[in-house]
């Protein structure tokens, strides 16, 4: 147990957390939204400190980041709890039911990293959500980076404004979901708002940060031409060579859509290609939007087949082929 970073203590020992937007009123004795947030004697703690519940070797292009350092791998981690109430969850297993969870302190998870191998490049905070890891992930965040190892957080966004700008400075890329367009799609299908979602995205770009993002298309709920129309109008107005990822919906938890029709998803590309210079197609085999191609002359940057990657026409961070500065951060120089 760790006590909660921010939060604030109130009369008759009740607390409000400070974490996410939320704000979570925690009588004594009882939880956040969360679930991983106790009020225990007028003190709110983080239950999930050091505990994790997976682990794994990924390749970076997992979470997904297919702009920075393609091909590499990243040691990931994930804990119980989540912001979010999803019907379509992808990992409510850990997100929004109890698994196992195991010991790791910060100093360990960052051996882990450094003992993983050549290719692996530090830490990534996945799988469930890490924003609501988030002492865990600040302190381990903080001595990765004293270690040399890059901090990837994979991230539904739900955060206010101090917390993220605590946390921002260790964290070197992000991939944010932007689960869908409309404020009633976050209300209804997630227990969330859309707005703070936006704002983080926005705060993580002026950052600095390698940001990607998301979208998980689900069949006939955020698929129409008219919301990804919106979704990329605004993300091209943020900065169109953010790269965006729209990902498959197959069911799962509460949702028995379904799969997501890949024409939905060719349809969806379509749009998006005609003003952002990156976007992709995940959860779908075959087809276009798996490989980085120069938005100048097309030229393969790095191909992608499934997670065996090649880094082709890259020369440091222009395109070997026509020069054009491209937007991805690659260690091969
Ligand atoms: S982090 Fe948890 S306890 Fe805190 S405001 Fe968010 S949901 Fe509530």
């Amino acid at each position: 147990m760790k006590e909660v970073y921010y939060y604030e203590k109130l009369s008759e020992g009740k607390v409000r957390c400070g974490i996410c937007p939320h704000r979570c009123l925690v009588t004594e004795g009882k939880y956040g939204l969360c679930r991983v947030r106790k009020n225990s004697g007028g003190t709110l703690f983080a239950l999930n400190y050091a505990r994790c519940a997976a682990s794994a070797l990924d390749p970076i292009e997992k979470k997904p980041l297919y702009h920075f350092y393609p091909g590499s791998t990243i040691f990931s981690l994930g804990a119980l709890g989540c912001s979010f109430r999803c019907d379509f969850c992808q990992n409510w297993e850990i997100a929004q039911a109890d698994a196992p969870t195991v010991k790791l302190a910060p100093e360990q998870a960052v051996q882990l990293a450094l003992e993983a191998g050549r290719d692996c490049i530090g830490l990534a905070y996945t799988y469930s959500e890490p924003l609501m890891w988030y002492e865990y992930v600040l302190d381990t965040a903080r001595l990765a980076r004293e270690q040399g190892l890059k901090n990837v957080v994979v991230t539904n966004g739900y955060i206010n404004p101090e917390p993220l700008a605590a946390l921002l400075p260790y964290i070197d890329a992000l991939n944010i979901d932007v689960k869908a367009f409309q404020p009633q799609f976050y209300r209804r299908l997630c227990g969330g708002d859309l707005e703070p979602v936006l704002e983080t995205v926005k705060a993580c770009v002026e950052a600095g940060c390698h940001v990607e993002l998301t979208t998980l298309l689900v069949t006939g709920l955020n698929d129409s031409p008219e919301e990804i129309t919106q979704l990329v109008d605004w993300v091209a107005r943020l900065d169109p060579e953010i790269p965006l990822h729209f990902s498959r919906y197959f069911p799962r938890y509460k949702l028995d859509l379904p799969p997501t029709p890949p024409e939905s998803l060719e349809r969806a590309w379509e749009i998006a290609r005609e003003k952002l210079s990156y976007v992709y197609l995940g959860n779908i085999t075959g087809g276009k939007g798996s490989s980085t191609c120069c938005p100048q002359c097309g030229a393969v940057l790095v191909d992608r087949d499934g997670f065996r990657v090649q880094v082709r026409e890259l020369a440091g961070d222009r395109c070997a082929k026509c020069g054009t500065r491209v937007r991805i951060i690659n260690g091969r120089g």
